[in-house]
């Protein structure tokens, strides 16, 4: 392999914007991807004829790096309806959202979920996160989620059958003990756009990228070993050099390529198709579990949002339980079918379960959460991913266009903009244990 520019290391969606970024730029550069494809966590497996992606998500259409980096007509988005059908107290209860669409009045949202001081809440919250820049909450003192609800005076009831599930299973934490910075940020994108998912899966997101790049600017199967100053070792034993190295991994592995003993906290979370003759739901809608008994977080009948996910006489049902899955896959899969017998009768147990997901290292735990890390970790080394900035779809995109424009601007000789301390921050930094 020649010499390049810079070399990235990892093709998620970090180390793809990273590199569109620079070749825009005229600069050289090139992926070096240990797995069989791009993309990272955002994959989609097409199997017998369904589109599973890797673990349940939703592209947030208003995030404002995904507004300017994607062609949303191109990925022919699909949006759920906005609001939630609520598991609480046996029934299911429809949260529609009364601002955008649906009709509801804001009298009948909440009811019977939370009081009526409680919507005046939300609509206070609303109110107070729309108006608020994204740098403006980035800057708020930071606290966990828990305590801002708290201190909004929303009800037990409210945050526990509604906030919990909805923003909990959006943060992978039900405990609420994540960033309430990450909070004010995911309730303004739900506010201010759809949660949707392109017509072919999320895959097609940084299948959108790669294609923007120079040919050949991806080398899958291709896993870095370890590097040094300008020179990256593959398992292979092959050794590369570069000008530059951009690490575009995930947090742990950046860590050990730096040779951080360090570790990172992650949360976890587990993914189970199954196809049904009958939907559960007959609308693109999430249901959430307001109940926080059992393990199911939300359900979502995929293909009534996109019909691509599944063939034409079978319905595509995604669950999701939330946390590190302290039990084994059988234990797993039949507390998850009992909690579905529970809901939708005994159809459920003629549900074939096609494939089942069980990601450790979904989400970084990052606390205090900043908007974008500083990407220069010292001369020739940078650092990119969702373990920099939020972790999320926006802040993979974002920092790996920081991490770009950092090293563009070296290239052309041009200072740093000021930002906190001296230059060569420490990995990782602002990283807590849970
Ligand atoms: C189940 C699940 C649900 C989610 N839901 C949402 C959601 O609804 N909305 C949202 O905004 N975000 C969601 N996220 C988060 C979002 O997907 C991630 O924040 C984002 O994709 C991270 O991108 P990244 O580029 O930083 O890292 P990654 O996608 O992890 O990419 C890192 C890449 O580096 C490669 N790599 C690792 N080690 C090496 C090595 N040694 N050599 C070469 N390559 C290497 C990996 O193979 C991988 O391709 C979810 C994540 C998961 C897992």
């Amino acid at each position: 392999m020649a010499k390049s520019d810079v070399l990235i290391i990892g093709a998620g969606l970090a180390g793809l914007c990273c590199a569109r970024k620079l070749q825009k730029e005229g600069i050289g550069c090139r992926i070096l991807e240990a797995s069989d494809g791009v993309g990272g966590r955002v994959r989609t497996d097409a199997v017998d004829g369904f589109l599973l992606d890797r673990g349940f998500q939703v592209l947030l259409t208003a995030y404002p790096e995904a507004l300017d980096q994607l062609d949303y007509d191109g990925l022919d988005l699909c949006a759920f309806l906005p609001g939630a059908l609520v598991r609480y107290e046996g029934h299911f209860r429809r949260l529609a959202d009364p601002w955008r669409g649906g009709g509801t009045m804001m009298g009948s949202l909440f009811s019977p979920v939370g009081k009526f001081s409680d919507k005046l809440r939300l609509s206070s919250l609303r109110g107070s996160v729309m108006r608020k820049s994204i740098e403006e909450i980035f800057a708020t003192p930071e606290t966990s989620t828990l305590q801002n609800l708290r201190k909004r005076h929303f009800s037990h009831r409210m945050t526990d059958y509604f906030f919990r599930p909805l923003f909990g299973g959006a943060m992978l934490d039900t405990k609420l003990a994540s960033s309430a910075r990450m909070f004010e940020f995911i309730f303004k994108m739900f506010c201010e756009g759809d949660a949707a998912v392109p017509a072919k899966g999320m895959g097609a997101i940084p299948a959108q990228i790669a294609a923007s790049l120079a040919p050949g600017t991806v080398q899958l199967n291709c896993r870095v070993h370890s590097m040094t100053p300008g020179q990256v070792k593959l398992t292979t034993g092959d050794v590369l050099e570069a000008g530059e190295i951009v690490l575009a991994t995930e947090g742990d592995e950046a860590l050990r390529l730096a040779g951080e003993s360090k570790k990172l906290s992650n949360r976890g979370v587990c993914c189970f198709y199954f196809a049904a003759k009958e939907p559960p739901v007959d609308e693109p809608m999430l249901v959430i579990s307001g109940s926080n008994r059992g393990p199911i977080n939300n359900l979502a009948v995929m293909n009534l949002v996109a019909p691509a996910y599944a063939s034409k006489d079978e319905f595509l049902v995604s669950v999701t339980t939330v946390g590190q899955p302290s039990r084994d896959d059988n234990t797993m899969i039949a507390a998850v079918r009992q909690q579905l017998k529970r809901w939708y009768g005994l159809v459920t147990e003629e549900w074939r379960l096609i494939r089942y997901y069980r990601i450790e290292r979904a989400l970084p735990s990052v606390f205090p959460l900043e908007r974008v890390q500083r990407p220069k970790l010292s001369e020739g080394l940078y650092v990119c991913g969702d373990h920099r900035a939020t972790p999320s779809i926006q802040g993979a995109m974002e920092s790996g266009r920081a991490a770009a424009e950092s090293l563009i601007r070296k290239l052309k000789g041009e200072p740093e903009p000021e930002q906190g301390e001296a230059e060569g921050e420490e990995l990782p930094s602002g990283q807590t244990s849970e």
